[in-house]
């Protein structure tokens, strides 16, 4: 079995015991049977169902219009390392016409 990383301090140096992981340098216990953290990034799906992460590339299935412009993101474009974040529109990303935020039921990955 891997040495799991401590969710407290990030370190390697644990050791399972039982149904427990501990962490030998803070003390830290926690469920061996744990997804990760509890903190760690909600599961985001493109318009397929296809699990999205940090850095994919995805391309738009529609035509988007981004707020406050006259800029027509258009069906077919490829936007390069997307970032996972929070909130209603859950993608990060850059495009031809800047940083923006766009929701991922838009895109597939590509
Ligand atoms: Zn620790």
């Amino acid at each position: 079995m891997t040495a799991k990383a401590c969710p407290q301090c990030g370190q390697t140096n644990t050791y399972p015991d039982g149904d427990l992981f501990i962490c030998a340098d803070c003390g830290f216990e926690w469920p061996a049977n744990a997804q990760e953290s509890p903190e760690d990034r909600r599961v985001v799906r493109d318009a397929n169902g296809t699990v999205l992460t940090d850095g994919d590339t995805v391309t738009l299935i529609k035509d988007l219009k981004v707020k406050g412009s006259s800029i027509t993101l258009k069906v077919g474009s490829k936007i390069k390392g997307i970032r996972i974040v929070d909130g209603d529109h859950e993608l990060d990303c850059k495009t031809d016409a800047g940083s923006m935020m766009l929701k991922a039921c838009f895109v597939k990955k590509a």
